[in-house]
């Protein structure tokens, strides 16, 4: 599967299943039903063989070496920076590599909010964001004496943008939000939200953990001041993401880790720190990941990001209708426009029982608080099941999935 597909083009969906050898296997005895994308997804031929490839054939470190290794070690590298770039429609020399959003957002917390906060400022932070996006700025918060405001979700799961704007006061320096909710699928109108927060000269951080994996991505028209996003959950190798920062952040943060690439110059009197990005990435880099990173960006974008969305939404749409028919099962995030994850209990059955079933009938489901306990808290439940889907599964699954669901259901009641 590997020419390039124009947006609404037929794919054959079957044929990109096979590129992903995982999902030929089974699990107790049954074929494998892999619904738990949203906690990572499964990783194709391409980026596997890519990772492979880098060992076996071209590793080095980057930017030390003259030697040829060295320097397809420096290109592998560089590469993935290009092509992560033209997906994500940024500039090259504003696009910082690292180990993923959780990396991504403590940058920021650490570099850019902490110097420049202070008691009095406050971050506006949404009810549905990942532990990821809350635990930093409270930290921020204890550090400065900033405090955190919450903008609140409605009855489907959507954000609650009258409230969101009335919270968006002079003192508010950054409103940090996520672009698709991990949780309740919502996707949210970041666009819209961050010209009204840049109106009112509030700077904008958006994580697009659950967003680069499933639509087209446009940063630039998106407006924000900081975007970041993980690659190990759009189908690229654990350990890599990137952040994207406006360059004249950049220009203006202090390093965040100290270590060698990250320089041009040390001396004990002192160190002049190296330009761009590459101040923020110290250390030897995770170069065979970005070699598989730059193959998963290549694969999507054969595919084409607008046909992984359509086909996406499409097994959502059955997908819903058919939990919909399941008795007592209650759906958490029903919000008008949703990715393809679907949170839910069963009326008398705990959520880890569920999953732990479902796993006996070969079905990968997630069951907790998926690292966003003050959206558990707003439900008033510990935990629930997630069954998140991506391009790759089939309307088949989505069956057998209702169909597992229900035989374990009756074993509950
Ligand atoms: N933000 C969201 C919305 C997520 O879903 C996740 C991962 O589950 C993260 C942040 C954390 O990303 P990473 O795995 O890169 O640390």
């Amino acid at each position: 599967m590997n020419a390039a597909h124009p947006a609404s083009a037929a794919i054959d969906w079957a044929a990109v299943r096979t590129d992903f050898p995982v999902l030929a296997r089974e699990v107790h005895g049954k074929p494998l039903i892999y619904f738990d994308s949203a906690n990572t997804g499964q990783k194709p031929n391409a980026v596997i063989d890519a990772v492979d490839d880098f060992y076996r054939h071209h590793n080095a470190n980057v930017s030390r070496a003259v030697h040829t290794l060295g320097t397809e070690a420096t290109e592998t590298y560089e590469g993935a920076r290009g092509k992560l770039a033209r997906f994500l429609n940024v500039r090259v020399d504003e696009l910082v590599l690292c180990s993923g959003t959780t990396f991504a957002i403590n940058l920021i917390a650490y570099s850019w909010a902490l110097p420049r906060l202070k008691a009095g400022d406050a971050i506006v932070l949404t009810r549905m964001e990942h532990h990821a996006n809350i635990v930093p700025w409270q930290l921020v918060a204890q550090r400065t004496g900033a405090t955190i405001k919450v903008a609140e979700i409605d009855g489907r799961g959507a954000l609650n943008l009258d409230q969101l704007y009335s919270l968006l006061t002079p003192e508010v320096k950054l409103l940090a939000l996520t672009h698709v909710s991990n949780v309740l699928g919502t996707v949210n109108p970041v666009r819209e939200i961050c010209r009204e927060a840049r109106k009112r000269g509030i700077a904008t951080l958006v994580d697009g953990s659950q967003a680069a994996p499933h639509r087209p991505l446009d940063i630039a028209a998106i407006g924000c001041d900081f975007y970041a996003i993980t690659g190990h959950k759009m189908s690229g190798p654990t350990g890599t993401g990137a952040l994207w920062a406006r360059r004249e952040h950049l220009e203006a943060m202090p390093p965040f880790i100290g270590g060698g690439e990250m320089i041009k110059e040390v001396r004990f009197e002192g160190t002049v720190f190296a330009d761009g990005p590459r101040r923020f990435e110290a250390g030897t880099p995770n170069i065979a990941g970005f070699a598989g990173l730059g193959a998963a960006v290549d694969y999507l974008s054969a595919l084409g990001m607008a046909n992984i969305d359509a086909r996406e939404q499409a097994l959502l749409a059955r997908f819903t209708q058919a939990l919909r028919d399941v008795p007592g099962l209650r759906i958490f995030g029903e919000a008008p426009e949703k990715a393809a994850v679907v949170s839910f209990l069963i009326e008398g059955a705990h959520a880890h029982d569920l999953a732990t079933l479902l796993d006996l009938e070969g079905v990968a489901i997630r069951s907790g608080h998926h690292c966003a306990h003050p959206l558990m808290q707003h439900f008033g439940v510990p935990a629930t099941c997630r069954a998140s889907l991506a391009y790759y599964n089939t309307f088949d699954e989505i069956d057998a999935f209702v169909a597992a669901l229900n035989k374990v259901r009756k074993l509950l009641a």
